[in-house]
């Protein structure tokens, strides 16, 4: 039997690497569903390819573009947020990957976990955002949730066989960005070019502004907390450069364990994908002769402040991650649109955390409301600044 995927975000980075894996396991992996914000022409290619059950492009406003190229194929096409939430629920899908960005990822995440799909996890904001709320829907209704995360499917590989075996400490590796080293001053002036320019990983723009602020990391810390059932106080970052181990785990008897490779978002992606399996592949293979030398350093929370905050918001918990979150996406736009330079990241998504309404104990709905209420504040704020 194929394993029947649905990917929500197919147009991106991961939704592409996604469907190279999948081209490269006709045996195993079938395409149910494909769908797109806006990269539509991309969508109408990948659509043609791979005959999918059905498509969603999620901008109305795109339908007739997208159901006309499509009208001799047998594809069936839907488009809005309604659309994406009731396709994920369909009877033919064995498996959903998230991999849209941002906040968008949470209701059809939640309404896959509903309707009792496994889910191969790359949109950590879900987790970020509402990962008490995800990850109990999870275990009620028996769904699994495989992390994509490089870092994350680092650590899920590390705790394969030792259930029983109580996590002493995370260690989760970043890069350090592109500014890794650098001082306050020499931040000061940085380019939307500058941080877009990841010194290991390609990825979408959003991401690569996160990992240049160390947000990324803050975000993963976060959804390590949620996956792994760990608490922010045993999770520590550590500057690994060359990106070759991809997290550790620390066991009670000081024993640590690694999963190593090389930065290739394909080996999580085929990993979540073919779960509990390793499939064969012919990626490059990680060799010591190219890395003689791997080496950490430990990261700097008062020059990236980012990462002192989302320790600050899953420590006061609540709905502020999902503050944390919201207020970081409005500000990383305004970042990328020029509106704001790279070290008022930071400000104004502490400004947003102290004005922001706390609520201990928010449910789905609460959270929906704070989100949309941070991104005014944050927009206000952002304007009030000029
Ligand atoms: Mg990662």
């Amino acid at each position: 039997m194929k394993k029947r995927i649905a990917i929500l975000g197919s147009t991106g980075s991961i939704g592409k690497q996604a469907l190279e894996v999948i081209e490269q396991n006709p045996d195993r992996f079938e395409v149910e569903v494909l769908t797109a914000n806006n990269n539509v022409d991309l969508l109408i290619a990948q659509a043609k390819k791979f005959q999918p059950n059905v498509v969603v492009i999620a901008n109305p406003e795109k339908y007739e573009y997208v159901s006309g190229a499509l009208k001799n194929e047998d594809v069936k096409v839907f488009a809005g947020a309604d659309a994406l939430n009731q396709v994920v629920q369909m009877d033919t899908i064995d498996m959903v990957l998230t991999a849209m960005v941002g906040y968008s990822g949470l209701l059809p995440t939640y309404n896959a976990i509903k309707a009792k799909k496994n889910i191969a996890l790359a949109n950590k904001e879900t987790l970020v955002v509402a990962g008490e709320i995800i990850t109990r829907a999870a275990l009620e209704n028996q769904v699994e949730i495989l992390p994509v995360d490089s870092e994350h499917s680092a650590i899920f590989q590390c705790l394969a066989g030792e259930f029983r075996n109580p996590v002493e400490k995370i260690l989760l590796t970043c890069s350090g960005g592109p500014f890794r080293g650098k001082t306050i001053k020499e931040l000061q002036n940085v380019t939307v070019d500058n941080a877009l320019n990841h010194p290991n990983w390609e990825m979408g723009a959003k991401i690569t502004i996160d990992s240049a602020t160390l947000m990324n990391k803050g975000f993963e810390m976060i959804e390590a907390r949620w996956l792994f059932g760990v608490p922010s106080s045993k999770i520590e970052v550590v500057i690994h450069p060359q990106s070759i181990i991809h997290s550790l785990v620390q066991f009670e008897d000081g024993s640590i364990k690694a999963q190593l490779g090389l930065p290739d978002m394909k080996l999580p992606i085929q990993y979540a994908l073919g779960f509990p399996e390793r499939l064969k592949n012919n990626f490059p293979r990680f060799s010591f002769a190219n890395y003689p030398t791997l080496t950490f350093e430990q990261p700097e929370p008062k020059i990236f402040r980012n990462l002192a905050l989302a320790f600050e918001a899953i420590s006061k918990g609540g709905n502020m991650p999902c503050v944390l979150n919201a207020a970081n996406e409005i500000v990383v736009d305004a970042f990328l649109n020029q509106k704001v330079a790279f070290l008022q990241m930071p400000e104004i998504i502490e400004k947003a955390m102290e004005k922001a309404n706390w609520i201990e104990k928010p449910g789905l709905d609460d959270l929906i409301q704070t989100n949309s209420e941070t991104r005014n504040i944050t927009k206000l704020l952002i304007e009030n600044n000029k």
